[in-house]
């Protein structure tokens, strides 16, 4: 039986409610959509107390589904001032699956910072006075226990600022983070610091009679996904594979995206990364960054002394905060993310934000040390670049009297010039969570050789049928990089396809993912239309349609009014 868990910080109270009828067949995104679309004022203010944070595990959390174990947290976003989900590794999805919480959603807010204690049957409210002002690595050693996943913000959150991003533990204590769009801020109105999971719970997701034939599906899924190449490249490189791979392409953010190529990418590469692994201790380039997940593709970075700097370095941070403000040094990246995990924030916000720093004048380009400490400056929330930092790219712009602002709806791009990947640059405009790379990244493949990202035509149908795809994957809690492997083996879908039907005891035809990515994503835009959002929102800045991008002598010329039919969709 699945619940849900609505806490009302205000009234210090709590109710497992079931899950209505007609919400059974969702989880992730699309759970989360339908409860803000059903009783979360648009107009509402993101930091009021009106605004509700959302939990939820995907719909196949704890199962045997590889990698299916992505929690997703929404709100009303302070960034974009629409709907926004995003999420995380971690060990929350599978806690709160075992537990038979569908969803967590928090009400009102407490009248003190607030810490919480959630299992299967209560939730328990306590003080969080002892952890005001810590930074997210404190607030795991005060809080850890056996068998747990931690939940918190660092002080990033705690201030409200809208680059706030949400922590989430690995299994082995590693943060991870639901980065993007604010989200932190919001469980920072909500005077809520962190809760704790009880993860020693195992209620049964799957129901003995289906078990066998669902773990036969799930079985026929990892085996097909798995042999896909990918998958191997993933695990040995992990994400950092595309810095040499986007560079050459010419689509590396470079110099606040006035480049496409950095001179220096090979020293942000997982080539080199792979190098270092040979000589630092306990450096791993393949780890997983939840239980469940038969990829790997994450890292653990050490210092020379084999000290953890982050679990993990990943491609986004060392495209915005490595060569989109030209620093070279890989080892100033990951002290830069470890700043960021520890007050909180997204790094690609920051990255952003920091290369504007540098287009201003204030900073130099590649001075990693001088934006280190810049990010230093967040936690305590007293100086002004700070609190310009801590509130992400567009408010750091504006501030700084910046005209070249790379962002869509308030949210910085991620690491992809929309001039070299159109399709790209259309989901980056169109998604209703902003500039948003996993809500559908039109990436070449050798799979689909006829595929050109540099043209202007065809790529408003590409992004559609990615930003339906990934909505039903977010959805069903999968990570994406897996799922990367149906977009070219469709016959992979049909095992997938299987196990949900299974699961919601209902017979889903060949379009379930699809049509699922699609209504989610109706929901969605209808919320943004509500919260005052219009097609003028659905705009890359204008500086990418003017600017001829060097590496490829091309700009984003996708027509307008072509991408305007999405949203009137
Ligand atoms: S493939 Fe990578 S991102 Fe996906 S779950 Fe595994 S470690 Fe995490």
């Amino acid at each position: 039986m699945r619940n849900i868990l609505r806490i009302d910080l205000t009234n210090r109270q709590f109710a497992f409610e079931p899950l209505p009828e007609n919400l059974k067949h969702l989880g992730g995104r699309g759970l989360i959509s339908s409860i803000l679309a059903n009783e979360v004022d648009p107009k509402t203010d993101p930091l009021g107390e009106g605004n509700k944070l959302i939990f939820a595990p995907g719909l196949l959390a704890g199962t045997v589904v590889l990698n299916s174990g992505r929690c997703s947290v929404g709100a009303k976003s302070p960034l974009t001032k629409g709907i926004m989900e995003a999420n995380s590794g971690g060990q929350a999805a599978r806690a709160m699956a075992k537990n038979g919480i569908a969803a967590i959603v928090l009400e009102g807010s407490a009248g003190t910072l607030t810490q919480l204690k959630i299992s299967s049957r209560t939730v328990v409210f306590e003080d969080a006075a002892g952890l005001k002002g810590l930074g997210n690595y404190d607030v795991i050693n005060a809080l850890k226990e056996d068998s747990c996943a931690i939940v918190s913000i660092g002080q990033a959150g705690e201030q409200q600022l809208t680059a706030a991003g949400i922590m989430m533990t690995t299994k082995d204590l590693h943060p991870r983070m639901a980065a993007r769009g604010g989200l932190g801020a919001v469980m920072g109105s909500k005077n809520l610091k962190a809760f704790v999971l009880d993860d020693t719970a195992d209620q049964p997701i799957v129901p003995a009679d289906i078990k066998k034939k669902f773990t036969a599906a799930a079985a026929r899924l990892s085996k097909g996904v798995l042999a896909h190449p990918l998958m191997q490249g993933l695990e040995h490189m992990g994400t950092p594979v595309l810095v040499n791979m986007i560079n050459e392409m010419g689509a590396l953010p470079t110099q606040n995206f006035a480049k496409g190529r950095f001179e220096n990418a090979e020293a942000l590469s997982a080539e080199h990364m792979t190098n270092l692994a040979q000589t630092r201790p306990n450096f791993k380039m393949s780890h997983k960054c939840m239980e469940g997940c038969m990829v790997s593709c994450s890292n653990i970075f050490t210092d020379e002394a084999g000290e953890v700097v982050v679990g993990g370095l990943e491609y986004e941070t060392l495209a915005l905060v490595g060569s989109n403000c030209m620093i070279d040094d890989i080892d100033m990246v990951a002290q830069i993310n470890r700043e960021c995990n520890d007050v909180g924030v997204d790094t690609m916000e920051i990255g952003g934000a920091l290369a504007l720093f540098m287009e201003a004048g204030k900073l130099a380009w590649g001075d990693g040390k001088k934006a280190l400490e810049l990010v230093k400056q967040i936690a305590g929330g007293t100086t002004d670049a700070g609190i310009m930092l801590g509130n992400g790219g567009l408010a750091t712009g504006q501030a700084l009297k910046v005209e070249r602002i790379p962002h869509v709806k308030g949210r910085v791009l991620a690491g992809y010039d929309p001039r070299v990947l159109k399709g790209t640059g259309v989901t980056y405009a169109t998604s209703p969570t902003g500039a948003d790379h996993t809500a559908g990244n039109a990436l070449p493949s050798p799979a689909n050789p006829d595929y050109n990202p540099m043209a202007s035509q065809g790529q408003t149908q590409v992004s559609m049928f990615l930003q339906n795809h990934n909505a039903t994957v977010d959805t069903l809690g999968i990570c994406l990089f897996p799922m990367l492997a149906l977009l070219d083996i469709p016959d992979l879908k049909a095992p997938l396809i299987e196990c949900v039907s299974l699961l919601t005891g209902t017979t889903l035809s060949d379009d379930y993912i699809d049509q699922t990515g699609g209504r989610i994503l109706a929901i969605e835009r209808k919320f943004n239309a509500g919260a005052g959002l219009t097609a003028k929102d659905d705009r890359l800045p204008g500086f990418f349609t003017r600017e001829r991008i060097e590496s490829t002598d091309t700009v984003f010329d996708v027509p307008q009014e072509e991408i305007d039919t999405i949203n009137a969709v």
